[in-house]
């Protein structure tokens, strides 16, 4: 991975946590950003053990790293370390991305706004949403859905227990006002009046690729005017969305969305309103590339 600069006892530090994390696509997509803006600043990935977590803040602060991103076992066990956290993200309860600031380490979900980036152009006030999976990247689209004003948000899961746990965490949230949850039997009734249904489920992933989360007949369930977003970008498109496009309707897959959550985090740790969001998006592309 070229960094756009020799790094120097003055280099600002970025990085992203995780347990692994030697996968993750954010070091090309921001260095690719850093590069093009000409900063003497570099994107780092972390290998942080869970018991580790702690430690790793505490190191970061000393050795003064100015913001970072974490993910998969982190963004959870991270707000009992943080000192700040924005409502949308106690909302979501997950923090991706950490900055620092003179009362210490703050955090935001900036998933929510890089789901939004795709369909946000479009009118979903008193819309109807219909969400796969209610995992921890349903609870994004929840809050973002909620932010658009969308009137009715069906959360669809195969497990009642968590389907309750789901309902009630929203119970004292602003965004939940507007959710209901339902098993994957209830799911024929549900699609007819979805304007916008979202598969937030690994199902469809590499290696599975042959996989849909909804069966092809009830496809054609959906309305013409309905977008179908799918939140994985590996495979791109996956056989849920051929199936969407099969049918004539609009689809989108999830890569916009890992950009975009990339971009909101970079302008908050740079303080700017405007990265190279292209920029990031073909290296992400490079990237997907050569896994693919
Ligand atoms: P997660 O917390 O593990 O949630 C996954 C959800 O899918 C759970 O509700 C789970 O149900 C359900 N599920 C899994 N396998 C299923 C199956 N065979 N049948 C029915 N339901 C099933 O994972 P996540 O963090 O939400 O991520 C979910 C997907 O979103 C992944 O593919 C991830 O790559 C993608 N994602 C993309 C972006 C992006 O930037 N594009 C960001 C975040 C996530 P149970 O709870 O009952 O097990």
């Amino acid at each position: 991975m070229p960094l756009g600069v020799e790094p120097t006892g003055k280099t600002k530090l970025l990085g992203i946590i995780g347990h692994p994390v030697e996968h993750s696509l954010s070091p090309a997509m921001q260095n690719a950003a850093l590069a093009e803006l000409g900063l003497d600043w570099v994107y780092l990935p972390f290998p942080v053990a869970p018991e580790n977590l702690e430690a790793a803040l505490a190191g970061f602060a000393a050795i003064g790293v100015v913001g970072f991103n974490a993910t998969i076992p982190h963004k959870q066990a991270i707000i009992s370390h943080l000192d700040r956290i924005t409502e949308l993200a106690k909302a979501v309860g997950a923090v991706n991305t950490v900055w620092r600031t003179d009362r210490g380490w703050e955090g935001t979900n900036t998933d929510v706004e890089g789901f939004l980036a795709p369909i946000r152009h479009r009118p979903w006030k008193g819309s109807t949403a219909v969400i796969l999976g209610n995992g921890g990247a349903a609870r994004a689209v929840v809050a973002g859905m909620a932010q658009l004003d969308c009137g009715k948000i069906g959360v669809v899961g195969r497990d009642p227990e968590k389907l309750t746990q789901f309902q009630h965490s929203w119970a004292n949230s602003p965004y939940g006002a507007n959710l209901e949850t339902h098993l994957w039997e209830e799911l024929p009734e549900l699609l007819p009046s979805a304007d916008l249904l979202v598969n937030t489920t690994p199902i469809g992933m590499s290696p599975h690729v042959d996989r849909s989360p909804v069966e092809e007949t009830l496809m054609a369930k959906l309305s013409s005017e309905v977008v179908v977003y799918d939140l994985i970008y590996t495979p791109s498109p996956t056989k849920f969305l051929q199936q969407a496009q099969q049918w004539g309707k609009v689809a989108i897959d999830g890569s916009q969305m890992l950009v975009q959550q990339g971009a909101a985090a970079l302008r908050l740790w740079l303080q700017r309103d405007r990265v190279p969001v292209e920029v990031m998006s073909q290296a992400l592309e490079q990237q997907l590339g050569k896994i693919a």
